[in-house]
């Protein structure tokens, strides 16, 4: 597997990081995890394929994971790169994706359903297994986010392991859906004194990590707090017993 990170901030515009997107690559299929507004344009700056995307997750309905969703489907509508395209696009999400779209489509008319190719929308309970791509196996974890919130972990037929929390408060059964994984993408909104209990801050981050024993930790989702703070400095002090990467577009991992 190998990911791109196409936005590695919030929903808060800043001059380096856009919002929420990750492209996940396999053998021989590819996934969006999450779909800001910023995301669908980030895929065709590192030239990925978005044409022949597999699939879409949508970790939760907040704007900033969301809000490219309709954008997208307005775009691979009327594109010519998609007009030849027979395979069908996937998007899976929690319970509510497919009125959150619907209600969108309505208040313009914009059909968004009836594309060139097959579209589905695929609504997901937690805990529950589900192929996510061919060959790869997800399942879903409810997160202290948003009532609709999940973290999902994802398998290959390599066995290689991502587990992406998305936006989530603390938690321990984050470290237990992350036990052992290649690699764990995990939010880390806030560097101290967060001011919700809806994200983490780099403590939690890092206890989760002890915890979880991934190979690698991406840590992502930075509001603008993180611009003054040296990040491996700081998380040297916490002793996370794993390489901890902090996100920045554009950057690119092998999972393996
Ligand atoms: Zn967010
Ligand atoms: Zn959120």
């Amino acid at each position: 597997m190998k990911l791109t990170i196409l936005g590695s901030g919030t929903a808060v515009p800043h001059p380096q990081r856009s919002s929420s997107g990750y492209w996940l690559e396999t053998a021989n299929s590819s996934l969006l995890l999450d779909c800001s507004a910023s995301a669908i344009h980030r895929m065709a700056q590192e030239k990925l394929h978005w044409a022949n995307l597999d699939a879409i997750w949508i970790s939760h309905f907040h704007l900033d994971h969301v809000g490219g969703l309709c954008p997208f489907l307005f775009g691979t509508k009327n594109a010519p790169e998609t007009q030849n395209r027979k395979k069908s696009l996937r998007i899976f999400g929690a319970k509510g994706l497919k009125k959150l779209l619907e209600s969108f489509d309505a208040t313009n008319d914009y059909k968004l359903f009836a594309q060139p190719f097959p579209l589905e929308i695929i609504e997901i309970e937690p805990l529950e297994k589900f192929e996510i791509l061919p060959e790869t196996e997800a399942v879903a974890l409810k997160t202290p986010h948003t009532d609709e919130s999940l973290a999902i972990h994802l398998r290959d037929k390599n066995d290689r392991t991502l587990v992406y929390t998305s936006d989530t408060g603390f938690t321990e059964e984050i470290g237990t859906l992350a036990q052992n994984v290649d690699l764990l993408v995990m939010e880390c909104s806030y560097f101290k004194n967060k001011p919700t209990e809806r994200h983490l801050e780099l403590a939690e981050a890092i206890h989760l990590t002890r915890y979880a024993k991934p190979k690698r930790v991406v840590l992502t989702h930075f509001y603008s707090e993180w611009d003054a703070v040296d990040f491996q400095k700081e998380v040297a002090e916490l002793s996370p017993m794993c390489e901890v990467i902090e996100a920045t577009d554009g950057l690119r991992l092998e999972i393996s």
